[in-house]
């Protein structure tokens, strides 16, 4: 950390800060300017206390931070792409995960022939929830425990992989037991409780951008897995709310280079909560394709009009095996496989 002190302080005011820096925990490491003194505070800021209090001393201007905050999800301590085994289903490296399904469960026919369709298209992954977070009580709440009897159901006829939503620590055993990854939702994406509980099962990870959360936040989210012991870990960039209304979320699909970037995991774009809007889905998967996504979570069913959530954002489907069919040169051009 970087301590700036304010110009004009004297030199005991000066020494009074070096001592506290000291108190601390830190190396403190003055450099006595002209105009401006800034004291160089040596040490690991992860594990030391903050300084950042500090500014409540009238001589300290600003306290700058030199490190990152987050470590195990970073490049630097993992240089190469981390591969996530998903019960043998690669997710990672030059592998383009599908992960397809309808928002949520909603009957046996429903799931089943969504799964068959979309894994005739090319997906692995079966998605369906069985939890739902709705804003309204009101709405579907999902079909609980029958739904995750249907998702195991789905995987044992057409051998997909599933992943579906966990909502809360109280569901965690029965989820994990049948679900091959934990989805943490956008409104669950700092419920720091839950994420320490899902790293604690050691099954694969997806854990979704929260509504309103800044990068690094999510980044830091990201580490609490990790340093809990899973390194099962997929970040899911699924759009971000700013002062657009045209489309229900911004997917932010710069998020995904920024994540390819400081992290080693593998990065998973959602375009139909990112966009809302099922005509726009096919355009942001070729985006997600471009920006180095490494697969896509898309909700397809049957008959979207009558579905019991998101019917807006759910492409038929038709329209899915088309968008599998459309990504194949961009798949092709970026170096990946299905
Ligand atoms: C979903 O995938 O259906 C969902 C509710 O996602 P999110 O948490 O991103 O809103
Ligand atoms: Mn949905």
């Amino acid at each position: 950390m970087i301590v700036v002190i304010r110009p004009g302080t004297p030199r005991d005011q000066i020494d009074f800060v070096i001592a506290e820096v000291q108190k601390l925990g830190y190396d403190p490491r003055p450099i006595f300017g002209t105009e401006q003194t800034v004291i160089a505070a040596i040490g690991d800021e992860r594990t030391h206390h903050t300084l950042e209090s500090l500014t409540v001393l009238p001589q300290v201007e600003r306290v700058l931070p030199v490190q990152k905050r987050h470590k195990l999800v970073s490049r630097e301590s993992h240089p190469g792409n981390s591969l996530v085994n998903v019960d043998g289903v690669v997710v990672g490296g030059d592998k383009f995960s599908i992960m397809a399904g309808p928002c949520s469960v909603e009957d046996e026919k429903q799931l089943l022939t969504t799964a068959e369709a979309v894994k005739e298209a090319g997906a692995t992954i079966l998605r369906g929830g069985a939890y739902k977070p709705r804003t309204s009580p009101y709405e579907f709440q999902g079909l609980g425990k029958e739904g995750l009897r249907l998702l195991a159901k789905a995987k044992e006829q057409t051998g997909l992989r599933i992943i579906t939503e966990l909502l809360s620590e109280n569901h965690v055993e029965h989820v994990a037991e049948v679900s091959d990854i934990l989805q943490i939702g956008a409104r669950n994406s700092q419920n720091f409780q839950l994420l320490i509980a899902a790293a604690k099962t050691g099954k694969p990870v997806l854990l979704k951008r929260g509504l309103s959360e800044r990068i690094d936040e999510w980044l830091l989210a990201g580490e609490y897995l990790l340093a809990h012991g899973n390194g099962n870990l997929m970040f899911c960039e699924r759009g971000i709310r700013t002062f657009e209304t045209y489309t229900r979320n911004t997917l932010d699909l710069a998020a995904v280079a920024v994540i390819k970037k400081e992290s080693h995991l593998p990065v998973i774009v959602d375009p139909s909560q990112g966009c809302g809007r099922a005509d726009l889905v096919r355009a942001l998967c070729r985006g997600a394709v471009a920006m180095g996504a490494d697969g896509l979570l898309i909700e397809v069913h049957p008959n979207p009009a009558e579905a019991l959530s998101d019917g807006q954002q759910q492409v038929d489907f038709k329209g899915f095996a088309d968008l599998m069919k459309e990504l194949k040169p961009f798949l092709t051009a970026v170096g990946k496989t299905v």
